[in-house]
């Protein structure tokens, strides 16, 4: 499914998630404190397993473990980047094309995420301050990392080593 525009993006952050997964067709009903609809990420029939949780926007199926916040399911149904989605319910703006994202409030930046976010800036600001031109390969990788899902020690180790990259190659210039 394409993108949604803009304003219905920017919408979505007021509308609870059961309410957006009707309008992607899931067969949501009340059940209790949550919702339940069949699972359209595992072709689920059967008993609606895939279960909404209005108290914080919360998804997760008990059929094929598929769970998250409302950004990675919107990210599932439309494909707009979860950061995308995030950067935009945050700033109210559109997001920027190709910049780095220093995403350092995140409430899902877990603790590595975040300090590793600021070796980053700070390193495009020394640089930036010497008028260097970035290694923009090396960056985009950099910033394909940081947006992971799931960003530990090894992802960690693996931005700072491309910063290393990085200065090596504004060195040999
Ligand atoms: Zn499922």
């Amino acid at each position: 499914m394409p993108t949604p525009p803009f304003e219905q993006l920017l919408a979505y952050k007021d509308i609870p998630l059961h309410i957006i997964a009707q309008e992607y067709g899931f067969d949501v009903r009340p059940v209790g404190s949550s919702y339940r609809a069949h699972c359209k990420f595992c072709g689920g029939t059967g008993s609606p397993n895939l279960t909404f949780f209005p108290k914080n926007d919360t998804f997760y199926c008990f059929a094929c473990k598929t769970t998250g916040t409302k950004s990675y399911f919107l990210y599932l149904v439309t494909s707009t980047p979860k950061h995308d989605l995030e950067y935009i319910w945050r700033t109210g703006q559109k997001p920027g094309s190709g910049a780095l994202v220093l995403d350092l409030d995140s409430p899902e930046a877990n603790n590595l995420r975040v300090p590793c976010m600021r070796v980053v800036a700070v390193w495009c600001g020394q640089r930036l301050a010497t008028g260097a031109e970035y290694p923009k390969e090396i960056l985009a990788h950099i910033d394909e990392i940081l947006l992971r899902e799931d960003f530990k020690q090894r992802e960690y180790d693996l931005v700072i080593s491309l910063l290393h990259q990085a200065e090596e190659l504004l060195c040999l210039k």
